[in-house]
């Protein structure tokens, strides 16, 4: 993945979780007592990173445990997640995996989700003041997030304060785009990434003048912004009759059934009526049409979900959310691109994960056709490696079965 080719007739070796050999295979000693994996006619990728995700905040209550998010996340090639809203549970479970208690995709992860008043989410970090601003990101420095979230109903001055001791504290910013602060001022401040396209629909909106896409597009990228699209998420926010086509999708069946539930009850998507269903579907084609200028215009794009929001099956999804991307231009290269090494990029870790390469981490894929020329192809799985551990396709399978029979026991007693 450090350019679009293949290495034909390599051996890797592993040792220790990293990538410690690479090469023909007559150049590579393959220590004595290694297990062997035959990849004759097969293609070895990077693991990939779903780089929006929600992970249970709150430990085991919830429609979904992280233990179940890290089943489904592996068995879909997922090795590494970025958590949108973090929490001291969130950190704990970091350090468990650090210290190989637990199998599970990397966690970055930001501090509390940070707004302003009233905030759109219940429990929501409420700031209102430069003050209150200075205190929140100082706290989710020393506490160890590795950014700050920020949100919708932030002020423009409590918003410019986070971010400049964002940068005094060597935190990035990560989130969406402030009604009261629009895109213009986003990008001004370089925010590290904006979350679902927000914001440039509405300033298109508001002055839909000849070039406008154009403007905003090299704004970006002079920026240095980056995008973390997230197509997949509004894909779910749909009517009851296409509700119940998704609910009866294969993937379904590892949902929980307090999740599935959740999404089939969604009050807020049942008070809309067609007409405001209509206008969404028409913001989701000016959406499209968007990132497809926002690719070509050379701005940087992040692969992410937004699981497990409505519908948006954790693991599964990243491979849906591969194939939207090569619907709105990608070549297959460039979307896998998107979710490995522009990921380890985004997060600073190119030296860490991402590529295949050797020193970095054995976080890897091996599928049994090539990605590059079909991108459904990455989820033709012969096994999925996390932290140099081998986890061969039937063993994924069956993991994921284990989770569908737990489920079966939970109806019952629901
Ligand atoms: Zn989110």
């Amino acid at each position: 993945m450090d350019r679009e080719r293949l290495i034909p007739h390599q051996t890797v070796v592993v040792k220790d979780g990293r990538v410690t050999g690479l090469g023909p295979k007559r150049s590579i000693h393959i220590p004595r007592g290694a297990q062997r994996i035959a990849g004759r006619g097969k293609f070895l990728m990077p693991g990939l990173a779903d780089m929006h995700v929600h992970l249970n905040i709150r430990g085991p209550a919830g429609n979904i445990t992280n233990d179940q998010f890290a089943t489904l996340f592996i068995a879909n090639g997922v090795t590494t997640v970025r958590n949108m809203w973090g929490s001291p549970e969130i950190l704990a479970l970091r350090r468990s995996i650090e210290q190989d208690k637990v199998i599970s995709p990397r966690i970055y992860t930001t501090g509390p989700l940070t707004d302003g008043k009233p905030p759109i989410r219940p429990s929501s970090r409420v700031v209102e003041t430069v003050s209150q601003a200075i205190d929140a990101v100082t706290s989710d420095k020393r506490t160890g997030y590795d950014a700050i979230k920020v949100y919708n109903r932030l002020s423009p001055e409590v918003y410019q304060a986070i971010v400049s001791t964002a940068r005094t504290l060597g935190l990035p910013v990560y989130g969406h785009v402030p009604d009261r602060v629009g895109i213009e001022g986003v990008l001004a401040a370089h925010q590290e990434s904006i979350e679902h396209v927000e914001g440039y629909l509405e300033a298109l909106d508001r002055g839909a003048s000849p070039g406008k896409v154009e403007e905003l597009v090299a704004a970006t990228r002079r920026a240095g912004t980056w995008n973390c699209v997230t197509l997949v998420f509004f894909q779910g926010a749909v009517p009851a009759d296409t509700a119940s086509r998704l609910l009866s999708k294969p993937s379904m069946r590892f949902v929980p059934p307090a999740l599935r539930a959740g999404w089939k009850n969604n009050r807020q998507l049942a008070s809309l009526t067609a007409y405001q269903f209509s206008r969404l579907r028409l913001y989701d084609e000016k959406r499209r049409e968007f990132v497809r200028a926002l690719h070509r215009g050379g701005a940087k794009i992040l692969l992410g979900t937004d699981t497990p929001n409505q519908f948006i099956v954790p693991g599964s999804a990243v491979h849906e959310e591969l194939r939207n991307l090569v619907e709105v231009g990608f070549t297959p290269y460039e979307a896998i691109r998107a979710a490995t090494k522009c990921a380890a990029e985004f997060l600073k870790s190119q030296d860490q994960w991402g590529t295949v390469a050797v020193g970095l981490r054995a976080d890897l894929i091996l599928v049994t056709a090539n990605p590059l020329e079909d991108v459904g192809n990455v989820s033709r799985r012969a096994g999925v490696m996390v932290d140099g551990r081998w986890l061969p396709e039937d063993e994924l399978q069956a993991g994921l079965e284990r989770l569908a029979a737990s489920y079966e026991h939970d109806t019952d007693t629901r």
